[in-house]
């Protein structure tokens, strides 16, 4: 059967929507495979966030094309926010592309692989392929699909081996921040019923997993349109405590939310769910009220503000990691102060800062006063150097601590180490044999680096490592 390589672009979802395919592919008798040099198949599922991500997608695309110069029956496609945001204007700039697949079809992109494989075979029988990089008219869905949001619900098979997992609950976004194109390229907000999400965690729980992470664009406000709240219950927080009751699983973690989603039930639960993680990923964006209000964000920075205490206080050693633009159309210094200021003041443990690109389709593109590229990484360099140090020296404050871990398998960087995340999400990286893998034990931090933390099981006092 053919081999397919897929490689994904972008956030947590695409890799999540990259497996389901994986999934579909290989329950069609496809195998994957890990290079593309041994595929049959080669789909780059892709991201638009930002421009640069998406001329990586381009670029690739082309240089794949010299691939198929060598294997004339092989089948290139693109799925995703760019397939969907551009769609048959793919084309231009891949003229060789056998297949284009939005972010609501991802369901029927092994059904369209195998309609790709037998016209290229047809095309390659006829000999029309004269230059064996030629094209054939490529299959091109990008159609909105009512119910897409229920098809993200299988797991790959190998994942046995893993202990944590990511569950999609939700699909789109309808609030429109003026700089983001997920709204044009994820589509209206769509959120699966409790009860099936449920039930797919119970069936990753029995197959190992320890620990899921909720996924969705503004994962907090899920269902918000479709489910009913109940007392004073967002459909989140029922989803929330519907998994708590899962029995073996362990951790609950959740990404990415919207401030605005932070009501008092949710905050509430963070006192009450031992099994929701002391981390929350909260993007501010901007501490100055003016750029939110011109990005659309419906926040302050005053409620910013206090929407992390009640967090803090609500449970204490709680981690708070955050998204930052820099360059915002029209931020001025006193602007870009304000979010300086406020960093300093959360003292975050950890940002993605982003240097504000346009993004044609967004009204933030067609602002006046963009800012020079030199403004933007000065801002960018100087803020970066204040959310480092934060984080640094809460790395810093670990070491001596003892902190539990769910071990996660060998490191990333050094295969014969072993990794594991603290319920606050910090890696700790430590030395042990494959017993570790998949449990939940304590660590004794040992040291820090600015980025990760080291520990030994072996000298945390009285509890013997697992066995
Ligand atoms: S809430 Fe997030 S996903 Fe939605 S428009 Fe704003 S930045 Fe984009």
């Amino acid at each position: 059967m053919p081999s397919v390589f897929i490689k994904t672009y972008g956030c947590q979802m695409n890799e999540r929507d990259s497996e389901q395919v994986a999934r579909d592919l290989q329950e069609r008798g496809h195998t994957l495979v890990s290079h593309e040099r041994d595929a049959d198949v080669i789909l780059l599922n892709t991201c638009s966030v930002r421009e640069m991500a998406e001329q990586k997608a381009i670029g690739k695309m082309g240089m794949l094309r010299k691939l198929r110069r060598e294997k004339p029956k092989l089948v290139l496609g693109y799925m995703g926010c760019m397939a969907q945001r551009l769609g048959e204007d793919l084309q231009r700039s891949s003229p060789h592309i056998d297949l284009v697949v939005g972010t609501q079809k991802f369901h029927r992109v092994a059904e369209y692989v195998d309609e790709a494989l037998k016209k290229r075979e047809k095309a390659f029988e006829r000999e029309d392929l004269a230059d064996l990089g030629a094209t054939i008219n490529p299959i091109v869905d990008v159609a909105a699909e009512k119910g897409s949001q229920n098809t993200i619900r299988d797991h790959l098979p190998e994942m046995k081996k893993e202990a944590t997992a990511f569950i999609s609950i939700m699909q789109g976004c309808n609030m429109h921040c003026t700089f983001c194109i997920v709204p044009t390229t994820r589509g209206e907000e769509r959120g699966r019923p409790i009860g099936e999400i449920v039930n797919e965690a119970r069936t990753l729980v029995s197959r190992g997993i320890r620990e899921v992470t909720l996924l969705g664009q503004i994962v907090n406000l899920y269902g918000r349109h479709e489910f009913p709240k109940v007392g004073d219950k967002s459909p989140f927080v029922q989803l929330i405590e519907a998994l708590h009751e899962v029995d073996g699983l362990d951790r609950i973690r959740f990404t990415s939310p919207h401030p605005m989603g932070f009501r008092k039930d949710l905050v509430e639960c963070f006192g009450r769910l031992p099994k929701l993680m002391e981390h929350v990923h909260l993007p501010l964006q901007s501490g100055s009220d003016r750029i939110l209000k011109s990005m659309h964000r419906p926040y302050t920075a005053a409620s910013f503000r206090k929407l992390v205490a009640d967090l803090r206080k609500t449970r204490p050693g709680i981690a708070i990691t955050t998204d930052i633009i820099v360059g915002f159309p029209g931020e001025t210094e006193e602007d870009y102060r304000a979010s300086r200021d406020l960093a300093e003041e959360i003292a975050f443990d950890g940002a993605f800062i982003f240097r504000y690109s346009k993004r044609g389709d967004t009204p933030a593109a067609l602002m006046e006063e963009q800012l020079t590229e030199e403004e933007k990484e000065f801002r960018n360099q100087d803020l970066l150097s204040v959310v480092n140090a934060s984080a640094a020296s809460i790395l810093e404050s670990c070491v001596g601590t003892r902190q539990e871990i769910l071990c996660e398998g060998p490191s990333r960087n050094d295969r014969s180490r072993l990794a594991g995340r603290t319920r606050t999400n910090k890696i700790v990286i430590f030395d042990g044999g494959n017993r570790f893998h998949g449990q939940i034990f304590d660590v004794a931090i040992t040291s820090a680096s600015s980025s990760t933390l080291y520990g030994d099981p072996a000298i945390v006092d009285g509890d013997a490592p697992p066995a």
